[in-house]
C-alpha cells in the first residue's frame, strides 16, 4: 500500500499528466455513440451512457459534453464533472483507479508494478492522444492479418461464442455462413502466440491487433465479425458477450470500410428489396429468416461513397425506434432521393433482433410492413 501524502502527491501528478494528453472529444465519444456531433465543435449532446443512471435509451438526449473543458453534464440527474468522474461512473471504479487506468490507457509510466494482464492487453489509446499518429497497414496486408487471425480463432472451442449467438436467434447456418470466429478467454495467450508467429510484430501493432506492449487487444472482445468485400475479409469488429463491459466493441485500426455484410447482395437479382438496419445481430436475424441485409455501424454510419453499391436495389431502412435512428433515416431518405432513388422505411416498435425474438409471426408481419412501407413510396 501507499503512504498517504506520498499517493496523493503521485495521483496528483498523474491526473496532470492525464489532462495533457488526453484528447477530450474523442474520450467522450467512445462512450456516446449517438452524439449528435454537428451541433458546434466546442460541445456536444449524446444520449447518456451513465449506466447508474438508467437511462432508457429513447429520450432527448440528455448529456452534454464540454470538449475544450473537458467537462460533462447529464441534465435529467443534474450530474457531472470531469473525465476522471466520469469515468469512475461508466466502470464504477473509485478516483485513484479511475486515474491509474486512464495513465495506463494513455501510456503514462505509473508504477513500476506488474499490470493484471487485461490490462496490459488493453487497446493502446493513441486515439485519445492528442500527437499519436501511425502508418496504417496497406490493404493487403491487412487482410493477410483478418484472414489468419480468423482462421487462428476458429480453431478453439467456439461454443460460447455459438451460443451467445444462438440465445440472440441467430442459427449456425447463419453464423458460419457469416464467417464469425470466438476464442474463449483461456486461449488468448495461445491465439496471441501464434499470430506472433505469423507475422511482424510491427505489423501486428499497426493493424491494432497488439498494442504497445506487445499483447494481444482482443482480450475482453473475442466475438469476430469480420467485413468481406468480394471474398476477402478486409476489416474486423469484435464484441463482448460478458455482460457490464465497456466499450462493448472493439475493432482494428482504420475506419470502418465499408457496410457490414455486403458480400451477401453479390448474387441478388436487381431491384430485390435490400434492408439496412443497425448493427450486427439485426443484420444476420434478418439474414437468418431470408431477409437480405446489409449494417452499419451506429445508425448514423451510412457514407456517401457507399450508395452506388445499393444502387440497383430497392433499399428498405429497419434502423432503430429511437431519436438517433429517427433522425439517420430521415438524413439517408434524402441521401437517395438525391441520387434519384427511392429508400422505404419500417418502423418497428423494437430493434430488429427484438422483434424477430418476440413474435411467433415476425416474418410474416415484417414482409407485410416491408410491402406497406413500399407501397407508400411509389
Ligand atoms: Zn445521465
Amino acid at each position: 500500500m501507499e503512504q498517504g501524502d506520498e499517493g496523493r502527491e503521485r495521483l496528483r501528478r498523474l491526473r496532470d499528466e492525464i489532462k495533457g494528453r488526453i484528447d477530450y472529444r474523442t474520450f467522450y465519444l467512445r462512450y456516446c455513440r449517438s452524439a449528435n456531433e454537428q451541433s458546434s465543435n466546442a460541445r456536444f449532446q449524446a444520449l447518456c451512457p451513465i449506466p447508474s443512471h438508467n437511462h432508457s435509451g429513447r429520450g432527448n438526449p440528455s448529456l452534454s459534453v464540454d470538449v475544450q473543458r473537458g467537462l460533462f453534464h447529464c441534465f435529467s440527474r443534474d450530474e457531472g464533472g470531469d473525465v476522471f468522474r466520469f469515468y469512475e461512473l461508466m466502470h464504477d471504479v473509485s478516483f485513484g483507479r479511475a486515474i491509474n487506468e486512464l495513465a495506463c490507457e494513455l501510456g503514462i509510466r505509473n508504477t513500476s508494478k506488474q499490470l493484471p494482464l487485461r490490462f496490459r492487453a488493453a487497446p493502446d489509446a493513441e486515439a485519445i492522444l492528442q500527437s499519436e499518429t501511425y502508418e496504417p497497414l496497406d490493404a493487403e496486408q491487412m487482410q493477410a492479418i483478418c484472414r489468419v487471425f480468423l482462421e487462428v480463432c476458429d480453431d478453439e472451442d467456439q461454443s460460447e461464442g455459438i451460443n451467445y449467438l444462438q440465445r440472440r436467434g441467430i442459427d449456425r447456418k447463419t453464423i458460419k455462413r457469416a464467417g464469425i470466429a470466438y476464442f474463449p478467454r483461456r486461449a488468448y495467450r495461445r491465439v496471441m502466440r501464434r499470430m506472433a508467429q505469423n507475422f511482424a510484430l510491427d505489423e501486428l501493432q499497426r493493424s491494432g491487433l497488439f498494442n504497445s506492449r506487445e499483447h494481444l487487444t482482443f482480450y475482453r472482445h473475442r466475438l469476430l465479425f469480420p467485413f468481406r468485400v468480394e471474398n476477402r475479409v478486409i476489416y474486423m469488429q469484435a464484441r463482448t458477450t460478458a455482460a457490464g463491459i465497456e466499450p462493448r466493441w472493439h475493432n482494428l485500426r482504420g475506419n470502418v470500410p465499408a457496410l457490414y455484410n455486403m458480400d451477401a447482395l453479390v448474387g441478388l437479382k436487381s431491384n430485390s428489396i435490400v434492408y439496412l438496419v443497425e448493427g450486427f445481430t439485426d443484420t444476420l436475424t434478418l439474414s437468418a429468416h431470408g431477409f437480405p441485409a446489409v449494417g452499419l455501424v451506429g445508425a448514423g454510419g451510412l457514407r456517401e461513397e457507399w450508395l452506388p453499391q445499393l444502387a440497383r436495389f430497392q433499399i428498405c431502412l429497419a434502423l432503430d425506434p429511437d431519436e438517433a435512428g429517427r433522425r439517420a433515416a430521415q438524413r439517408y431518405v434524402e441521401m437517395f432521393a438525391r441520387r434519384r432513388a427511392v429508400a422505404a422505411c419500417i418502423e418497428l416498435p423494437s430493434d430488429v433482433n427484438d422483434f424477430f425474438r418476440h413474435r411467433a409471426s415476425a416474418a410474416l408481419e415484417f414482409a407485410l410492413l416491408t410491402e406497406m412501407a413500399i407501397e407508400k413510396k411509389v
